[in-house]
C-alpha cells in the first residue's frame, strides 16, 4: 500500500563539510553551522573538532575546516540548496575555480545513498583526495572513512586546533 500523503518523510543522517579560508574563518564557520542547525526539518547531531589545512590546489591562507552531523527530512537536491544559500549569505565569490572562498559547504554523504546528477554528486568526489574532509569525517563516522583512505593522505598538513571555544 502506498504511504500516506501526510506520511512524515525520514530523516537522514547527513555529513557536511565546512571550510572557510577568508575573513574571519571560526566565525564564519560558527554562523555557517547556526544557520545549518536553522534549516527546516534538520538537527545538529555531532560537530567534529575545529581543523587548520593547507589550501589543496589554491592559493590563500590556511583553511579552517570542520565536519557537521545532521539529521534531516530535506531531499538532497533541497539541501545543496540551502547550503548553497548559505554559502551566499556568507558572501562567497567564485571568481575562478579553487579561488579562496569565505565559505564552501559540501553534502559529504547522505545516508547511504549514491547521487550522480550534473548538480549533485553523493559522496562527493573529492572526498577521498583531502585530509581535511576525511580527518574530520574519521572523528564522527570512523565505519566510513576507511584506514587506507586516511594512510593516503597523510602527507598532507593538517592540525587539529585546540580551541576550548570551538564547541557549539
Ligand atoms: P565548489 O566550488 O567546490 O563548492 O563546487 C560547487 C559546485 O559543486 C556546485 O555547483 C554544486 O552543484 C556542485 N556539487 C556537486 N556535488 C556536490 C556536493 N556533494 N556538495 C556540494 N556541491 C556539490
Amino acid at each position: 500500500m502506498a504511504p500516506a500523503a501526510s506520511a512524515t518523510p525520514v530523516a537522514v543522517s547527513v555529513w557536511i563539510g565546512l571550510g572557510a579560508n577568508l575573513g574571519d574563518r571560526q566565525a564564519t564557520l560558527r554562523t555557517a553551522l547556526t544557520a545549518v542547525a536553522g534549516l527546516p526539518g534538520t538537527r545538529v547531531q555531532r560537530i567534529s573538532s575545529l581543523y587548520r589545512s593547507a589550501p589543496v590546489d589554491a592559493g590563500g591562507p590556511d583553511y579552517l575546516n570542520a565536519v557537521v552531523q545532521v539529521e534531516t527530512t530535506l531531499a538532497p537536491h533541497a539541501l545543496l540548496v540551502q547550503l548553497q544559500a548559505i554559502e551566499q549569505a556568507a558572501g562567497r565569490e567564485r571568481p575562478y575555480r579553487n579561488a579562496p572562498r569565505t565559505l564552501d559547504l559540501d553534502i559529504l554523504l547522505y545516508g547511504d545513498q549514491v547521487i550522480d546528477t550534473p548538480t549533485l554528486t553523493v559522496p562527493h568526489p573529492r572526498m577521498p583526495e583531502r585530509a581535511f574532509v576525511l580527518r574530520p569525517l574519521a572523528e564522527l563516522a570512523p565505519d566510513r572513512v576507511p584506514e587506507h583512505l586516511l594512510a593516503a593522505v597523510a602527507a598532507q598538513r593538517i592540525d587539529r586546533v585546540q580551541d576550548a571555544g570551538w564547541a557549539f
